[in-house]
Parts: C-alpha cells; structure tokens; sequence
C-alpha cells in the first residue's frame, strides 16, 4: 500500500501537532509536487507486495489544486503497478469541497474515496478549534460529493469539546463510515496554550466519557458497527488502508514526514518541506546518492518492538488479538497480566483456556486500549 503526505493546510486548528504548513503561493506547492515525483522515481523498485490501496493524507491534500493532483496520480501510474489497486482515498476539507472541484476530481477517475474532516457541527466549537469551514459548510460538502458520484465517504469527528453534538442537521445516510477522536491537548500547540492560560475550559473526565457513549449509539443507530476504537463503518466499508496498518501489512510513504514500514525496518522522511525539496532537488541535478543521505532516518524493529506495535493495534481493534501470533516467549506473561482487564470485563477471550484463542476487548476495554496496551508492552 502507498501513503502520500501532503504536508500544507490552509491555516493551523488549534489541536494539531500534526507536522504540516501553511501554504502560501503556488510555487511552493508545484516544487513539492516536483520532489515527490522524484521520490516515485527513486523508489519505485520497493514495493515488494502488491499495492491494494492508496492513501492521500495530510495535512490536507484537497488543499492542491486538481492539476497538481493529476501530475501525482500520472506518476504514481507510471511508477507503480496499480493494477491491484482497490481502494483510493483523498483527506479532504468541506471548505474545498466545491462542486467544480469534486468534478474535476471525478474526472481524474483515481479516487474513489473521500475521508472529510468536518469535526464538529457547531459553529462556535469549529471556531474554537480554528477550523476554516462551518457546519453549514461541512454538510453541503458531503452532498456535493455524493452528487459529484463519490459514493464511498467517511467523516471525522472530534468529541471532547466544550459543546454537544448537533447531529439533526446532518444526514448520516450520505456517508458509509464514521471516525470519531478524541480532543487531546498536545504540548506545543495553540489549544495548550489556551487551556493553560484558562481562556478555553474542556470538559473533564466524565464528560468526555458521557459523550464517547452518545457518539457510539448514535453512530449504531444510524446502521454503523464499530470496528476499531476510533472507527464506524456500513457492512463492507470499513477502511481498507486502515486495517492493513494495523494487520501491519508493509507500506510505502512518500512525502516529507512520510512514515515507511517494510516488515522489519520503519523509516522516516524528512520533515520540514523546504529540506525535503532542497535534498530531491540536488538528487535531480546532480544525481548524486550521497545527497540522500538528509533525505529519511531509519530504524530497525525488534522482536519486542513488533510485539509491543502488535498488542497496540490489536486491542484497539473488535477482532482483537489473535494469541497465535503472539511469540512463544512473551505468552506465559501475557495470560497472567490479560487476567486482571478479563476479571474487569475489559477483555474476553474467545475460546478460554485454548492457546489458538483470540484475546478480544469489550466496548469498555475499547475504550481504555492504548492504556491497556501500554500497560502489557515488554
Ligand atoms: S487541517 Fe488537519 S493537519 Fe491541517 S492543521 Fe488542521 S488538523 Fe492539522
């Protein structure tokens, strides 16, 4: 599978510790669009594994316009073999989200989904997390795509925020999946800053627990089924890409802050755009591979680090973790330290007392999995 990071936002939310600019001009676009074709280039003999899905995160990709798309589509056809290819997604904003736009996009006949980041559907909160677009914004985007013939959708939401959800005005049959975070206040960020400073009050513990509830029965409700923490979808939509990540099946990233996986390594690109446009640059005039040596950072996985990446992304997951997969050494530890969270009804095992078992979480162990994870990490 490919992930392409598109590194530029239109302004900065509040919340985002997420490496990403704020684009200004379009040169600087049409020369990250440059490196990235050369990154294609160099590295179009990885892929091992067939590629099944495409994944354009960021970020936000629907930020470029649709001829610079066109160019990165044209070369990841021309370096790739995407004859296998199932599931194409593009992370887009409501704001950009125009009819002309979504034509345009349609046209390109490459995406066949849309992950939009509407949020909230209150103003006043979208406004808190500085968010561009606003509610009214975020559902004509959702009925212009399915206009425009994009027929797979998936929306984001953020709970945890000072207000309710307003969910009347939205029309949850347009979509086939639902994500669902919550709000958390990463250091460094502008949402830090205002909380310590007592200009924003966040709901505590309790609150945010209370709506985690509300989320996941209206989302029931209206026909989704949870398959991961975070993540709702209809019968057969559930993210491909996704839940290859977390099979840990190998990827390739491209793009400055790109993550690759290739089974044993897990390598790095550079993160800030200009470094990342400036090495693939010199490597397109000098052709020299030394230049790319600035380009990534790389590190080799352990066996307890892939177990560790194994209890993290199965227990967050309704299908759990398969005890088969877990190394023999690391099992007897494992029983003993799973039988506190089955005692609390935050796991169950499928098949009690059988080692080809599969430990799997309850709804309250869902939502306590990346502490539970950590707490079983060698
Ligand atoms: S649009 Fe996404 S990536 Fe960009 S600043 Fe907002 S949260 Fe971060």
């Amino acid at each position: 599978m490919i992930y392409v990071h598109v590194p530029f936002c239109h302004r900065k939310c509040t919340y985002c510790a997420f490496y990403s600019r704020v684009a200004r001009g379009e040169r600087r676009v049409e020369s990250y669009v440059d490196a990235l074709l050369d990154e294609m280039e160099l590295r179009k003999g990885e892929q091992a594994h067939p590629i099944r899905t495409v994944y354009f995160g960021g970020g936000t990709p629907s930020l470029l316009p649709v001829d610079e798309l066109a160019r990165v589509v044209e070369g990841l056809r021309r370096c790739f073999d995407l004859s296998q290819v199932e599931e194409v997604t593009l992370e887009a904003n409501p704001e950009d989200l125009t009819p002309q736009y979504l034509a345009d996009l349609a046209s390109l006949r490459f995406f066949n989904r849309l992950s939009i980041g509407i949020q909230s559907l209150d103003d006043q909160a979208l406004r808190l997390l500085n968010r561009r677009h606003t509610a009214r914004q975020a559902v004509d985007a959702v009925e212009n795509a399915r206009r425009a013939g994009f027929g797979n959708i998936s929306v984001d939401f953020i709970y945890g925020l000072p207000s309710d959800f307003q969910f009347s005005i939205f029309n949850f049959q347009l979509v086939t999946h639902v994500s669902a975070y919550a709000l958390t206040v990463e250091p460094g960020t502008t949402l830090a800053v205002q909380v310590e400073q007592g200009r924003v009050s966040l709901p505590g513990e309790d609150e945010v627990v209370r709506q985690y509830h509300a989320l996941h029965e209206a989302f029931e409700a209206a026909g989704f089924r949870q398959y991961e923490v975070s993540n709702y979808a209809r019968p057969g939509f559930e993210s491909r890409h996704n839940s290859r990540y977390w099979n840990r099946t190998p990827y390739l990233g491209l793009g400055p802050a790109a993550h690759s996986f290739d089974g044993r390594h897990r390598r790095w690109n550079v993160s800030s755009v200009e470094e990342y446009c400036k090495v693939l640059k010199d490597f397109r005039d000098l052709r020299d591979l030394r230049d790319l040596k600035d380009l990534f950072q790389q590190e080799t996985l352990t066996e307890a680090d892939a177990y560790n990446e194994l209890l993290m992304t199965s227990l967050r997951t309704v299908r759990g973790l398969d005890l088969a997969l877990v190394p023999e050494e690391y099992r007897e530890r494992l029983h003993r330290q799973v039988q506190p969270y089955i005692d609390r009804g935050w796991l169950q095992l499928s098949t009690p007392h059988s080692p080809l078992s599969t430990l799997i979480p309850t709804p309250e162990g869902l939502l306590h999995a990346d502490g539970m994870a950590a707490e079983l990490f060698v």
